[in-house]
């Protein structure tokens, strides 16, 4: 028997709905007891003060966090988010899907997720750059090429993690390109890394288009944000044929049923921020874009946005769930009841990231590197290859998608743990 005694220290909605998709998943595969909390919970995590000393010479002190959940598979991995409403309890959700997601794509590593509760729209590109590196220096004990790899997630990007790398370089007095992925390609970054999220929704939607077959060039699509992922999976798929609709950020959506010039929209938000204004359609609100009639709906923004209020009105036929978390416990029951909508759950869809996070890691290690055929061809590769795994799991037991793919991603984690002993 195993007893769990655990403080409210990660309690939120997210951290509960990641807890409750564990023990539907831990139910599932009847997971022994004694293995289940053991796995379940984060294994450490810091919290962390960060000074930053803004343009007008005041000081702001901003809070970060790093949750690892996972470190008995490998050096946890998972990226670093900068957005206004992090909390503890998200980021420990956050790592939490890391480690199935990691597991289930064979990757050696376990799940981790770092944030900071900062929008990085109110920096100068200075107090940006302070921030992130007082936050690497203040994890230099924590993290490491063979301990935690952080990447970037929602809010940071190449330049944060050229910082953050750089930090920790002058700090243990080496170059050391393998602490940090997704870096400028001049830090040893990996070609397609900055793509890598968007291409592999994309590919993996184009694959369930194909099961379906609903050719590419006949299927529509509504993206809600446009951030890394949300950008890149638009431009993706549109390259494949398909017809973007709508998109989004948090300012609104744009919907033109005629199609939407991802090229004009992309340009206006490099120079505008945001797509607000954006004059290519008509103006929707989030809400009802995740409601418009489509072929395919890719959330690539934030966790719960899709709950019992929204999920009977979707009218897509795939849901491509590019963000983490996306589709709350409530959503994904009456999803499966509808039995309409065939879900790419977030820890297969979006794990293109972390596969080419993998390979920029060999390379740093190996001081190798490849091209960026030769990463998107090994992406295309695994991906393919967890999708067998996880529609084989899901015809094999009966179970919904995203059962098949916890499932997977739980037990593999679960084995590892059981095989060491009780310490790691
Ligand atoms: N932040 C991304 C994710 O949620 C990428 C993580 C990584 O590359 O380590 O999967």
């Amino acid at each position: 028997m195993s007893k769990v005694i655990v403080s409210s220290l990660y309690d939120s909605d997210v951290f509960r709905m990641a807890c409750r998709q564990f023990d539907l998943a831990a139910d599932a595969i009847s997971l022994p007891e004694a293995i289940r909390d053991r796995t379940k919970y984060p294994r450490r995590c810091l919290a962390v003060s960060l000074p930053v000393k803004r343009l007008d010479g005041s000081v702001t002190v901003f809070e970060g966090y790093r949750v690892q959940h996972n470190l008995s598979t490998g050096p946890s991995k998972g990226g670093i988010r900068f957005h206004q409403h992090v909390t503890l309890g998200e980021v420990a959700a956050l790592a939490m899907w890391m480690s199935w997601k990691t597991s289930l794509v064979g990757l050696p590593y376990g799940g981790a997720k770092g944030g900071v509760i900062v929008n990085p729209n109110d920096l100068t590109e200075s107090e940006l750059e302070h921030l992130s590196r007082r936050y690497m220096q203040e994890m230099v004990n924590f993290v490491g090429p063979h301990i935690d790899v952080p990447a970037p997630d929602v809010g940071t990007n190449e330049k944060i993690m050229g910082w953050m790398m750089d930090t920790y370089s002058n700090h243990v007095g080496h170059v050391a390109s393998a602490v940090v992925t997704g870096k400028p390609i001049a830090l040893g970054g990996s070609q397609g890394r900055r793509e890598a999220t968007g291409a592999g929704v994309a590919y993996l939607t184009k694959r369930y288009l194909e099961d379906l077959r609903i050719p590419v060039s006949q299927a529509t699509v509504a993206v809600q944000g446009f951030g890394n992922v949300g950008s890149e999976t638009a431009l993706a798929l549109a390259n494949y044929g398909a017809k973007i609709i709508a998109i989004s950020d948090y300012t609104g959506g744009i919907h033109n049923p005629r199609g939407i010039d991802l090229g004009k929209a992309l340009n206006y938000v490099r120079y505008q921020k945001t797509l607000r204004d954006f004059d290519g359609g008509d103006p929707i609100s989030n809400e009802d874009l995740l409601e418009l009639d489509c072929t395919v709906l890719a959330p690539c923004a934030l966790e719960r946005v899709i709950g019992d209020h929204n999920a009977p009105k979707l009218k897509c036929r795939i849901l491509a769930e590019g963000a983490n978390g996306p589709t709350t416990n409530a959503a994904d029951k009456i999803i499966e009841a509808r039995g309409d909508i065939e879900i790419i759950p977030d820890v297969l869809c979006n794990s293109g990231g972390v596969i080419v996070s993998y390979f920029e890691w060999l390379q740093n290690l190996s001081n190798f590197y490849w091209s960026r055929d030769e990463v998107l061809q090994k992406l295309f590769a695994m991906l393919d290859k967890a999708k067998e795994s996880v529609d084989a799991q899901k015809s094999k037991f009966k179970f919904s998608r995203r059962l098949a793919a916890l499932t997977l991603g739980i037990q593999r984690v679960a084995d590892a743990k059981q095989s060491r002993g009780l310490f790691p």
